[in-house]
Order: C-alpha cells, then structure tokens, then sequence
C-alpha cells in the first residue's frame, strides 16, 4: 500500500505485501525468453560492465527515472521481475536515438534491447503498450488507409497545443499553400502525397507478412477491425481494376 492511507514507512519502502498478486513464474520466463530468442539479442548484449556510460549520455535518462544501465543490467543478469516491472513504464521513456549504442565500450545496444521489450510487451498485451500507443491510433488509421502518416489537415491547433504560441501559424490557408507547391503529388491536404492502390495493397501484404497487424489486434482489437475493413475493401477495388485491365485485353 502506498499512497494517502498509507504510513510513513509504507511510503518510504513500499508495502512488502503488495496487493497486486505477482506474476506467475511461467509467464516471467515466457516474456523473456520471447525476448532473448529475437535475432538480435546476442547482436545487441555482449556484456555489461555496469560502468553507465550508457545513462550519462542518455537524453531520456536526463528528464524521466530511467537508465538504459538499469535495463541493460537486468537483462544481463536475467532478473526476471525486474525485466516485469521495468516493461511497465520505464522502457517507454527511451527516445530510440541510439547515443547509448555508439558510446557502449562492450557494442551493447540498450536502445535496441528496449525495442525488443517494447515489441515483447505488445505480443504480450501490456496495459503499457496499449496505453503508450493509444494516442497514436488516428496516426495509424492514416498511414493504413492512405499510405501517409500525417496529413496537413491533422496539423490543427487543437492537436498541437503543445507547441506554444507558434500554434496560430498552423491556421494557414492550408489548401492555399498546399496549391502552391510546384510537385502535383503535394497539392491535397488529406495526404502529405498521394499513395497509387497498387502501392496501398503491396503495403498490407508486408504489414501482414511482418506481423504487423497480429500486434495492432493484440493492442486495439476495434482498430484492428476498422482496419481490416479499409483492406479488404482496398484490395476488392485492386481485383476490379485487374479485371477491367484484362477485359481490355
Ligand atoms: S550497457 Fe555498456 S555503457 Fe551501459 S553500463 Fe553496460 S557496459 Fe556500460
Ligand atoms: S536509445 Fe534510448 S536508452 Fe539509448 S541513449 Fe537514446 S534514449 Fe537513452
């Protein structure tokens, strides 16, 4: 127990018995183990000197309670509670720029073992990922239906509160501007560029064959369907234009 009921040594040290009942041993060594058996895994850990090299030159470890010396650690000594707790919250914190991967004296990789947990964390469901990555769901929805990320129409001051009194300048005549770009490709606001179907029905084969869409399930099942209905109703039309193509013949 921690928190308004609780004392002062509570606070302090935490409750020792917990309210949370703790994880099954079995599912611990599942989620490392789905770790560990990546490709990548022996090419990102060597070794670990606990040195923290990795921490000093990390920008996430300046702003949040984060170490990628903490993670590299845990990993290296296979706790495997510790790997548990830290795919809760703290791997999230890692901004994937990789300074830790060039300054490593052993050729470790924190940046790109986090990556495994966060994708060990998907596969298996996480509150954390589902959480991290909701806010992401329009972004998603975008790139599947029309091969882009953002589009200049998501720009909008309601969005992007956080970039401060620069705001007002995103409501710009949008269509204006976008006209005035010289390449034909740029001039819609629904799409930073247009994506032909061909490309759009080539792209759902990858995100299938990659696995892809088994984690958008995992972590937003009505997203997933959305989804899946934009696909099918893609590929129908990629079928017709086949069709019409061959009737020509
Ligand atoms: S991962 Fe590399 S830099 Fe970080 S503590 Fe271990 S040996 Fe040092
Ligand atoms: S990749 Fe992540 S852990 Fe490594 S330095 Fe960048 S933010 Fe820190």
């Amino acid at each position: 127990m921690t928190g308004i009921n609780a004392t002062r040594v509570q606070n302090y040290i935490g409750d020792p018995i917990s309210a949370e009942a703790p994880r099954p041993r079995a599912e611990l060594e599942e989620i490392f183990a789905d770790i560990q058996a990546d490709f990548r895994y022996d090419h990102e850990l060597n070794g670990c000197l606990n040195c923290g090299i990795c921490t000093a030159t990390c920008p996430a470890a300046h702003y949040y309670d984060f170490s990628p010396r903490e993670i590299v650690q845990l990993l290296w000594t296979e706790n495997l509670e510790g790997i548990y707790d830290a795919m809760q919250e703290k791997i999230w914190a890692c901004a994937q720029c990789y300074t830790c991967a060039a300054r490593c004296p052993f050729g470790n990789s924190p940046g790109g073992l986090i990556m495994l947990m966060r994708e060990a964390a998907i596969k298996h469901g996480m509150e954390s990922a589902k959480n991290v990555l909701r806010p992401f769901s329009r972004v998603m929805l975008k790139l599947i239906s029309t091969g882009n990320q953002l589009a200049p129409d998501m720009i909008t001051a309601d969005h992007f509160a956080d970039w401060g009194p620069n705001v007002s300048k995103i409501d710009a005549p949008l269509a204006l501007l976008r006209k005035a770009i010289p390449m034909p490709t740029l001039n819609t606001t629904k799409t930073a560029w247009e994506v032909n179907l061909k490309t759009s029905v080539e792209l759902y084969t990858i995100w299938e064959a990659t696995g892809v869409l088994d984690q958008l399930e995992t972590i937003d099942e009505n997203l997933f369907d959305v989804i899946t209905d934009i696909m099918d109703e893609k590929r129908e039309d990629w079928e017709e234009f086949l069709e019409e193509e061959h009737e020509g013949d």
